[in-house]
């Protein structure tokens, strides 16, 4: 079990009061020091190359982030650039490669703890306060490492666009989100499956605000652990936003810290089942700092003690995943007919 980190991320600024703001990257700090000093492994990243981001950016797009080097921009609605922007998100993408080159390599868990977040990236456009898709870069590499299969699970209470459109029509990349729906960024209908040879490779379920720990683990027994056992991934990418947390003031969702553990717990499964245990987890969203904390302690220790044999099924009402289930079954059928039917 390996964790990447950086003091460096807290370098990214943000304007005051914006909430994807570089106190986020002290709390990552702070846990990544007691996981260090608890005797836990922890490694700085490095840059991703130009090469490594060209392989879901376009060159113009990645030159256009250089090109804010040493200045302020607003990029988007809600994303913003500060001097050394540029140089963090780097780091931040390097972050995700190491998480999954370490993976790979022991067949051992690795997360990386990065700001900003990636996953509404696209190939050409900042957008969501993200400059680089950390997660797609990450899986690009491992792609480009020869490995054939990658699922990427997205619990960001966002739907993760960036990703989504990034390997839209790529059958070895299956794309898994859970998010709030409606919602920013609009996109994550139960009817966006992927596209030319892609089609049945994307999965979303999109959930009603207000959803709880069961909801979400209601979602991952019946429609996310089926497709992604079937598809058979030969490493397994997590995009690890605890914004679906009931504390978080963008969220809408009532996820406790333990409804993230048992999620995680749930993934960890998959990855023992299908992959040997290949998991790499990369930070996305997570605006209360106080719940980010208890998040990210809580996914070190349930990465580091290994996945439980078996979770029981979280007791709760599942009203707000009732009619998500079926309508995701139904879109899913005709490319998982084997598990669907
Ligand atoms: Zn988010």
């Amino acid at each position: 079990m390996l964790l990447v980190g950086s003091d460096h991320f807290i370098d990214h600024q943000t304007p005051d009061g914006h909430p994807e703001q570089p106190a986020r990257a002290r709390v990552m700090a702070e846990v990544s020091r007691r996981w260090s000093d608890a005797g836990g492994a922890l490694t700085a990243p490095r840059p991703a190359t130009l090469d490594e981001l060209v392989r879901v950016h376009t060159p113009e797009y990645v030159d256009q982030i250089a090109d804010t080097a040493g200045q302020r921009f607003r990029l988007d609605a809600d994303t913003y650039t500060s001097a050394d922007s540029y140089d963090v998100a780097l780091h931040a993408a390097g972050a995700a490669i190491t998480a999954v080159e370490h993976t790979l390599t022991e067949a051992m868990p690795a997360i990386a703890f990065v700001r900003p977040p990636g996953h509404h990236a696209e190939p050409d456009r900042a957008m969501g306060f993200c400059l680089f898709n950390n997660v797609a870069v990450a899986a690009a590499s491992a792609r480009a490492a020869g490995v054939n299969r990658v699922a990427i699970l997205d619990y960001d209470v966002h739907h993760g666009n960036g990703t989504q459109w990034m390997f839209y029509d790529d059958p070895a990349v299956l794309y898994v989100s859970l998010h709030q729906y409606p919602f920013y960024p609009g996109t994550g209908a139960v009817t966006d499956v992927g596209r030319g040879d892609g089609i049945g490779f994307t999965l979303n379920v999109p959930l009603e605000a207000g959803a709880s720990d069961a909801d979400y683990d209601r979602a991952m027994r019946e429609v996310v652990g089926p497709v992604v056992t079937a598809f058979a991934p030969e490493l397994i990418l997590l995009s690890a936003g605890y914004d679906a947390h009931a504390q978080d003031p963008l969220g809408g969702m009532q996820v406790s810290t333990e409804g993230f553990a048992a999620m995680t717990a749930h993934v960890q499964r998959l990855a023992e089942t299908c992959c040997q245990g290949r998991l790499a987890a990369v930070t996305e969203g997570g605006y209360d700092l106080t719940a980010l904390d208890a998040c990210l302690e809580s996914t070190l220790t349930q990465l580091g003690d290994g996945p439980p044999a078996s979770g029981a099924a979280v007791i709760g009402d599942t009203n707000r995943v009732n009619s998500v289930i079926p309508a995701v079954r139904q879109a899913l059928a005709p490319y998982w007919s084997g598990i669907f039917r």
